[in-house]
């Protein structure tokens, strides 16, 4: 059985930048599927702009007709603040045997130790880190030490074992921030071609990010 990919973030909106990477990890790391989770309740963001449905709602028309793109709903329906490890935790009871990769992009990566119980999180998944060609994975302190215990180049470990690896992946790097697309809808201007037509159209619809 391939490995799962979780991708959480906020995705407010979702755009260029997240598929592309979700996308090429799928190819790559010859992942089953990629499942798209975004958080109800961010402890570490405060706000979102959109609610917790527009943000899935965009997600699923980001995701619409491609093959292994799963949008999973989970963090929206269980309350309370969302924790990757939680989420993690639930996924790991419905995939025993299951491999599971949590995608996360270096910026995200970088900020691990901050997170809710992340020294479990290891327990539960894999971590894919996405990032850019040229890079260097971190070395030193707390994080330095993880991945000199825990990393891999070899993607079969991915595949050979459920959690407990840490894969630093070379992604396409679109410099595409969901930070920088609710400036451009709030200044009146067109986000096209940071994401695909469906999310722009719905946001145009709704209204969405008109006032930041
Ligand atoms: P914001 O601008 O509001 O901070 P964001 O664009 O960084 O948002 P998030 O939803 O916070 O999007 O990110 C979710 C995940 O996607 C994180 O792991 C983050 O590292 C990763 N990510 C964000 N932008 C990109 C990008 N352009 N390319 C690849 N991965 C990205």
């Amino acid at each position: 059985m391939r490995p799962i990919g979780v991708f959480g973030g906020t995705f407010d909106p979702v755009h260029y930048g997240h598929l592309r990477s979700a996308f090429e990890m799928l190819q790559a790391l010859s992942f089953e599927q990629v499942s798209f989770v975004p958080c109800g309740d961010p402890p570490h963001r405060g706000v979102t702009y959109a609610t917790s449905a527009q943000r899935l709602r965009l997600v699923e028309l980001a995701i619409a007709g491609q093959d292994g793109f799963v949008a999973d709903d989970r963090e929206l329906r269980r309350g309370g603040p969302s924790y990757t490890v939680d989420t993690l935790q639930t996924l790991r009871e419905e995939h025993t045997n299951r491999s599971l990769g949590l995608i996360v992009g270096m910026d995200a990566f970088l900020g691990l130790t901050g997170w809710h119980r992340w020294d479990e999180i290891l327990d539960f998944a894999h971590i894919v880190v996405a990032h850019r060609p040229g890079w260097k994975a971190p070395d030193i302190g707390e994080l330095g030490e993880l991945v000199a215990e825990h990393g891999t180049h070899r993607v079969d470990d991915l595949h050979n074992t459920t959690h407990g690896f840490i894969h630093i992946h070379a992604v396409t790097q679109l410099e595409i921030a969901s930070t920088e697309i609710r400036d451009l809808v709030a200044a009146g201007r067109d986000p096209r071609f940071l994401m695909p037509d469906a999310v722009r159209d719905e946001i145009e619809n709704t209204g969405l990010y008109k006032e930041t």
